[in-house]
Parts: structure tokens; sequence; C-alpha cells
């Protein structure tokens, strides 16, 4: 289901709870919502739809990639960037780092560890940076 994007401030600043195979249809309710900000919106977290469970979708080119409690837990070469975000308007500054590696569980509830670099990167960063509560 199509949700209302949040924009409040308050709500967002709030850190999320794990998340259950309970939320799975959190999941599909950001597929389906990413895809139709897809125009401008690259990724999402949970809490951007009115839910604080850590669930964050990444647009990986043709997939958008559902994570379940991600974590990231290698990172390295940090450099400065310029970010948006659908919650609030104009960019602003933060630090990222170019390659990372995420744990996570997918939508079949399976344990994962994937390395990411770039782009994608940036994107897990920023929406892992929602479910604590972090708006750039
Ligand atoms: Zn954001």
């Amino acid at each position: 289901m199509i949700r209302p994007i949040v924009k409040d401030v308050f709500f967002l600043g709030q850190k999320s709870g794990p998340a259950t195979m309970q939320d799975l249809s959190v999941g599909q309710d950001l597929m389906d919502t990413l895809r139709a900000n897809q125009d401008r919106c690259v990724g999402m977290a949970a809490n951007m739809i009115g839910v604080k469970k850590r669930v964050i979708i990444v647009n990986m080119g043709i997939l958008n990639v559902v994570m379940y409690n991600p974590v990231i837990v290698r990172k390295d070469s940090p450099y400065e960037t310029e970010e948006g975000c659908l919650s609030l308007t104009g960019v602003r500054k933060t630090t990222r780092y170019q390659n990372i590696e995420v744990e996570y569980y997918d939508s079949s509830w399976k344990k994962r560890r994937q390395k990411y670099s770039g782009w994608t990167a940036q994107i897990i960063q920023h929406e892992c940076d929602h479910l604590e509560g972090i708006i750039i």
C-alpha cells in the first residue's frame, strides 16, 4: 500500500525499534511507496511512512531491496557530501563512507552480510541514520 510521507521532525527524530517477521508487510508498503516516489527518491526508512521499526528500502538500479534490522558492521574511507531527503526541503552537508559492510535480514528472513560501495552505500547510510532518529 502506498503510504503518505511523514515530515514531522519530532516523529522522525525518534529511534526505531527492532523489526520482526510480523513487519514483512512494512517492507511491502515501502516497496509500493518508494515506487510511487521513484522520480525523486532512492531510498526510505519505515518511519518515513509512520512505522517506527528498523526496516529500510534501497534503490539499487532496477532493484529495490528491503533490509530488516540492517547494521553497518564495517566502514572505511570517509568523504564529505550533500544529501536531500524526501522528508525535508533542500540539501545538507554530511560525512559518508565509501565502503561499508551491512548485516541484515532479507524478505525471506534470512540473515545476510553484504559489501556495498559508492552511491548504494551512501543511500544505505542515509536510511540507517533514519532508524536512529538522525536526519542528515
Ligand atoms: Zn531521508
